[in-house]
């Protein structure tokens, strides 16, 4: 499988886009602005979304990208827990902000549907697996592991310390790759902890925990705060090596 990332900022700005990572091409991994980079035709070959959680920045561009996908004879399926599945039933998909697509054009024939999803719980895709993983972010939420034919990929979504992120790398023998958010510098640990975000010391304090042989990638760093968040993430040496900025159109094979 491959996974390009179309948007990793905690923002938007200039070339930044909010966080959406496309797998292969018919699989969103969240619906943040990154989205809006793909072209029409790359929209419309997506059938499957899977999102961490209902804040906006993860799910701005699924409305708009119904009104792209939503002709094909089949509905666009989106994959989430039960409470973020009813988020977005109550405040979005609401006909008040935007059409009930589980009920457009028919009820019987829908452009939308959504499929529940359980933490822990294997979903197969084409070629691979995918598996929501806890986070820990004030509101209901999930990261997700992939699972490729060459080794595996975990993507913590947004989160503050949990263990379960740390406890899942550790198990997964053929990790790879560690996509973890890391939202505000040290200066702004209110901010974060109010949020439920990660800050440098409390990434690293858990990245002390990661075996060797992970690639760390860091993303949803607030617009403005990269440098000083990678810099504060270079000041301690750690098994795993020293974390790296995700960028978007970046891809990771496996
Ligand atoms: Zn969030
Ligand atoms: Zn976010």
């Amino acid at each position: 499988m491959r996974l390009r990332v179309l948007g990793c900022s905690g923002g938007i700005g200039g070339d930044r886009q909010t966080t959406s990572l496309l797998l292969d091409d018919a699989v969103l991994i969240d619906a943040g602005s990154g989205v809006t980079r793909l072209t029409l035709d790359e929209l419309r070959r997506i059938r499957h979304v899977f999102i961490t959680h209902s804040h906006l920045d993860h799910i701005l561009a699924l409305p708009l990208l119904m009104d792209s996908v939503g002709t094909g004879a089949s509905p666009l399926v989106v994959h989430a827990i039960p409470e973020v599945i009813a988020a977005l039933r109550q405040h979005l998909f609401n006909w008040m902000l935007w059409p009930d697509f589980e009920k457009v054009p028919t009820i019987k024939a829908p452009f939308l549907h959504f499929a529940e999803l359980a933490v822990g719980e294997v979903v197969d895709l084409d070629g691979g697996k995918i598996t929501a993983i806890p986070a820990h972010h004030g509101r209901p939420a999930v990261g997700y592991l992939l699972q490729g034919k060459t080794g595996s990929l975990l993507f913590s979504g947004d989160t503050a310390s949990h263990d379960a992120l740390w406890q899942a790398a550790n198990a997964c023998t053929d990790l790879r790759y560690l996509l973890v958010e890391c939202s505000f510098c040290n200066a702004r640990r209110a901010v974060a902890e109010a949020a439920y975000h990660y800050y440098p010391e409390a990434l690293l304090q858990d990245m002390a925990r990661l075996k060797p042989g992970v690639e760390v990638w860091i993303s949803h760093l607030k617009p403005g705060g990269e440098a000083v968040i990678m810099t504060e993430l270079a000041a301690q040496s750690l098994p795993c090596g020293l974390p790296r900025a995700l960028e978007p159109d970046q891809n990771f094979m496996v």
